[in-house]
C-alpha cells in the first residue's frame, strides 16, 4: 500500500487519529468542564522549532468535527507562519466551542488556562477570534503560558503597528520585483479594511506619496482616516474595477476568488488578512497565470506573531520592528524561490518553511 492510500483509509477509519496522520500533528488535547460547559480542543501541529504558540478561537461551531477540522488546519498553518518568519516557534492552536457572548465567564476561562497549563508550556495561547485581551488577562491567573497582554501587564500590547509595518516591506519588496526599484511613490494602492493594521499601513503609504482608496464598512471609521491620510474613499460595489497597482485586502479572509480576480486589475496583492486565496491551490494558480504578484498572506502578516514571540523573551518595541523589517528580505526569498522552481509563490513560502523545519530539527539533533 502506498503512504497515500494509507492515509485515507487512516483518515475515513479514524476520523481524530487519521487526520492528525494527515498532516503530521504532534498532539491534540480535548478538554471537558461539566461545571463552566467548557468544551476545548488544544492542537499542537509541531514543536521542533519551539514551544507550540497559537491563539485560542472561541466559536459556535455546528459540530466537533468542523472545531477540530478547524483547529488542526489552524494549528498548522501557525507552524509554517513562525518557521518562514525566522522564529523559534512551533504551530499550536486552541478552539473553545459554544457562543462567546452566551457561554464566556471567568470560571470557563480560567479552566481553560488550567488546561493550558497542564502542557507545561509545549503550548503557549494568545487572542483570537472572540477572545480579548481582557480574556487573556483572566487565562493568565492560571497559566503564565499566555501571551499578548496587554502592556500594563509587562505584555507586547497592541501588535497592530507591528504587523502594519511587516505589510508595508513586504509591498516595497513586491514593487522592487515588480517595477524593479521598492519605491511605492504614485502607486495606487487599495486597502480594503481600514481597521487597526489597515489605518497604520494608510498611514505608511500615504507618506511615501502612494495614491491611496480606502474601503471600509464603517462610515466613521473610513471618513476619519480620509481626512487624516487625504486617502480616497471607495464604495464596495466598484472597488474591484478600479485601475489600482496594489489591492491589500486588510479585512477578511478570501476575497481573491473567481467574482475578484475576474475583475482586479492589479499587478500586486500583498495585505494583512489570513486566508486570502479562497482555495489556496487553485486561486494561488490562477493568480499567477494572470500575472500578479501574490506575497503570501502567512509571510505578510507575520508582524502579529513576531510581535508576540518578543513579548516571551522581555519586550521591547525596537526588536520586534527590526524582525518584522526582515519581512522584506522573507518576501524576497519567496518570490525568487517562486521564480526558479516555476511555482506559485504560495508554495514557495510552505517550501522555504519546511526546509527550515527540517534543517533546523537536523541541528537540534547534535549535542
Ligand atoms: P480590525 O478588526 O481592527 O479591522 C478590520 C476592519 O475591516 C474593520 O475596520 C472592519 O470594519 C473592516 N471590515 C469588516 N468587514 C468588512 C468588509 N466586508 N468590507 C470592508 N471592510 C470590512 O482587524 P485588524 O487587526 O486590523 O486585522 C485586519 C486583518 O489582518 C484581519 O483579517 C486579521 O485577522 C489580520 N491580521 C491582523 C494582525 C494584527 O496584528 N492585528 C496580525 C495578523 C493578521
Amino acid at each position: 500500500m502506498e503512504v497515500k492510500d494509507i492515509k485515507e483509509t487512516a483518515l475515513a477509519q479514524n476520523p481524530v487519529i487519521g487526520q492528525m496522520l494527515q498532516y503530521n500533528h504532534e498532539q491534540i488535547v480535548f478538554c471537558n468542564d461539566n461545571d463552566t460547559g467548557l468544551k476545548a480542543i488544544i492542537a499542537i501541529h509541531n514543536t521542533i522549532l519551539g514551544p507550540s504558540l497559537g491563539g485560542t478561537r472561541m466559536w459556535n461551531y455546528s459540530n466537533e468535527m468542523e472545531a477540530l477540522n478547524d483547529v488542526l488546519r489552524l494549528s498548522r498553518g501557525m507552524t509554517y507562519k513562525s518557521s518562514v518568519a525566522g522564529l523559534n516557534l512551533g504551530g499550536g492552536k486552541a478552539v473553545i466551542i459554544g457562543d462567546a457572548k452566551k457561554l464566556k465567564s471567568e470560571a470557563l476561562l480560567r479552566r481553560f488556562g488550567k488546561f493550558v497549563n497542564s502542557l507545561g508550556g509545549k503550548y503557549i495561547t494568545a487572542e483570537d477570534v472572540a477572545m480579548s485581551s481582557r480574556d487573556m488577562e483572566i487565562i493568565r491567573m492560571e497559566t503564565e503560558f499566555v501571551s499578548g497582554l496587554p502592556e500594563n501587564m509587562g505584555g507586547s500590547g497592541d501588535p497592530s503597528p507591528v504587523t502594519a509595518y511587516g505589510v508595508y516591506v513586504s509591498m516595497k519588496a513586491s514593487a522592487k520585483e515588480t517595477w524593479g526599484n521598492d519605491s511605492l511613490n504614485g502607486k495606487k494602492v487599495l486597502v480594503q479594511g481600514i481597521g487597526n493594521v489597515g489605518m497604520h499601513l494608510v498611514e505608511h503609504l500615504s507618506k511615501e506619496g502612494a495614491k491611496v482608496y480606502i474601503n471600509d464598512i464603517n462610515e466613521e471609521r473610513l471618513k476619519m482616516v480620509a481626512d487624516k491620510f487625504k486617502a480616497e474613499i471607495v464604495p464596495a460595489n466598484t472597488m474591484f474595477d478600479l485601475d489600482i497597482d496594489i489591492y491589500a485586502p486588510c479585512a477578511l479572509g478570501a476575497t481573491v476568488n473567481d467574482e475578484t480576480l475576474s475583475r482586479l486589475k492589479c499587478v500586486i496583492i500583498c495585505g494583512a488578512a489570513n486566508n486570502q486565496l479562497a482555495e489556496e491551490k487553485r486561486h494561488g494558480e490562477i493568480v499567477r497565470e494572470k500575472g500578479i504578484l501574490y506575497a503570501p498572506d502567512f509571510v505578510v502578516n507575520a508582524g502579529g506573531i513576531i510581535n508576540v514571540y518578543y513579548e516571551l523573551e522581555g519586550y521591547v518595541r525596537e526588536r520586534a520592528m527590526k524582525h518584522a523589517e526582515g519581512i522584506y528580505n522573507t518576501t524576497w526569498n519567496v518570490i525568487q524561490t517562486a521564480k526558479a522552481e516555476n511555482i506559485p509563490t504560495y508554495a514557495a513560502a510552505n517550501r522555504l518553511a519546511e526546509k527550515r523545519i527540517e534543517q533546523i530539527g537536523k541541528v537540534k539533533l547534535s549535542f
